[in-house]
């Protein structure tokens, strides 16, 4: 769904860049993990997936999903989960990085593509639910006028949401 959207744009700039591998970060149960996967895999591009949280015995559905399109997981600590640039540097410097969630201008600009696949004109609200927003930033770039986009929070606490939509 949503997911692929996200995707479209990073996949397509991958693709341009002649890349390889495609490499991204999300926790045991991030639908971003198992659609990253799936999206690399029908495009032809390796995938690595960085997951937040130490290896579990018990791998989650999303994860045994990821691993079967193909991505190699590596599990980080959630301490070193935090700083993204310091992980990638133990990595292959020619892979193409996504952010968590697709978090970026790409990630935003395949989400505002979302409502072209069906008709929300006579609609005077959309309401979405928010990880890292970037869906929601997508659905408010190509919202009508008369419309109000309206983003409820999954996750607690999340403060920089409003200004990461910004
Ligand atoms: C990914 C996802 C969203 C939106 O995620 P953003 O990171 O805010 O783009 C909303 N609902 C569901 C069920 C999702 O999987």
């Amino acid at each position: 769904g949503n997911k692929w959207f996200k995707l479209k744009y990073h996949i397509g700039e991958a693709e341009q860049q002649n890349k390889k591998t495609i490499a991204t970060f999300g926790g045991a149960y991030s639908n971003h993990i198992v659609a990253a996967a799936f999206a690399c895999k029908n495009a032809g591009f390796t995938s690595i997936g960085i997951i937040r949280g130490e290896k579990p015995n018990i791998f989650s559905p999303t994860l045994i999903a990821a691993q079967q399109y193909g991505m190699q997981l590596h599990f980080v600590s959630r301490e070193d989960f935090k700083n993204k640039e310091l992980l990638k540097q133990h990595f292959d410097t020619n892979y193409y990085w996504i952010n968590e969630g697709g978090f970026s201008y790409n990630g935003m600009l395949g989400a505002s593509e979302i409502l072209q696949t069906v008709d929300t004109t006579s609609y005077t609200h959309i309401i979405a639910a928010c990880g890292t927003g970037t869906m929601l930033s997508g659905l408010i770039n190509a919202a009508l006028p008369h419309q109000k986009i309206i983003g409820i929070s999954a996750l607690k606490g999340h403060a920089g949401l409003e200004k990461d939509i910004q």
